[in-house]
């Protein structure tokens, strides 16, 4: 029985890339068909992801000249990560692999990912061997974030973006993850079972522009702090502790003044220790309301409590 592979590729606006992404894909899934790597039926899933530009009709017209070419097309622009899972959960295959329109993957190493698949691996990354390809801004930035992330007890592969293989083991799996924000990075190593990585080097991007201007890099960056740790809460916790900690000591001081000297003005003690005692008060109660609302959130996300891998 030979492997059903299906490619998954989120496209946003990528009427320049595409017939390009498209006709090397199609090289390449003919060789590994021609080697018996993969089978006849596999496939290349184009997921349009409420494109404003002529992306879907291109994908259309691809479709009509390869028939290995298919597409989905969302309903409106709903976002990279959820356009990804959208292809992951619907297309058949034993195997899929998810990988970026724009060629900036390395579609060289699908071979490579395949035979780990063959290992015994359910899931496959892709791991960048460097930063070359990216502004020093953004490599320093990831960089940091990554160590931010770990910090928070976010377990995250690092310099892996969304190009992976996974089985449709893994992906069964992936289906019992209900979170609306969605971070493929995070929730992913949540999953276990057996995995492996491949190294590439990633291309500047083919054609056309980015689709993460800055403010959705923060948004996604944003996503994969909150959605996987409540840490930051913690924090307000701490915060609210010090600061009713310090008013107490600038009552006490304030009283002593009051008490013990004449340098005291009228009326001020009375107003500047209830300020601070209430605003460190007030800080706290924030806190604590935010722990019970972090165990809300968890719950209404209703992730799987354990994953079965085997039973006797
Ligand atoms: N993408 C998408 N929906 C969006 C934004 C991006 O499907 O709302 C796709 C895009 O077409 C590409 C992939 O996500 O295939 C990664 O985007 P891009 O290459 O612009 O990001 P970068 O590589 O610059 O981080
Ligand atoms: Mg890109």
């Amino acid at each position: 029985m030979m492997t059903e592979l299906s490619l998954v590729i989120p496209s946003y606006n990528e009427e320049a890339v595409l017939p390009e992404t498209a006709s090397r894909l199609v090289l390449l899934l003919k060789r590994l068909i021609a080697d018996h790597m993969i089978s006849a039926d596999s496939r290349i899933y184009f997921v349009d992801d409420g494109s404003r530009d002529r992306t879907w009709e291109l994908i259309e017209t691809l479709h009509a000249s390869h028939d290995m070419i298919r597409g989905i097309k969302l309903s409106r622009n709903h976002g990279h990560q959820n356009a990804l899972l959208a292809g992951l959960l619907t297309v058949p295959g034993d195997v899929v692999i998810s990988l970026d329109a724009d060629l900036q993957d390395d579609i060289e190493v699908i071979p490579a990912m395949l035979a780990e698949h063959r290992n015994g691996a359910e899931i496959v990354y892709g791991v960048r061997k460097s930063r070359a390809s990216d502004s020093l801004f953004k490599a320093y930035t990831a960089r940091k974030y990554y160590q931010v992330l770990r910090y928070f007890g976010v377990e995250i592969v690092p310099d892996h973006a969304d190009y992976r293989l996974m089985s449709r083991r893994a992906l069964i799996e992936l289906g019992n993850f209900h979170e609306v924000n969605l971070f493929l990075r995070g929730v992913i190593p949540l999953l276990g079972f057996k995995t492996a990585k491949t190294y590439y080097e990633r291309h500047p991007r083919f054609a056309g522009q980015t689709k993460y201007p800055l403010h959705r890099m923060i948004a996604l960056a944003f996503d994969g702090i909150t959605s996987f740790s409540s840490v930051p809460l913690k924090w307000i916790t701490w915060l609210g502790g010090l600061i009713s900690f310090a008013a107490m000591l600038t009552g006490a001081w304030a009283l002593i003044i009051k008490l013990f000297t004449d340098a005291a003005i009228p009326g001020w003690t009375s107003i500047v220790v209830p300020v601070y005692f209430l605003g460190g008060l007030q800080m706290l109660s924030l806190g604590i309301i935010g722990g019970y609302l972090a165990k809300i959130y968890s719950e209404t996300k209703h992730r799987p409590r354990f994953i079965i891998e085997k039973t006797l």
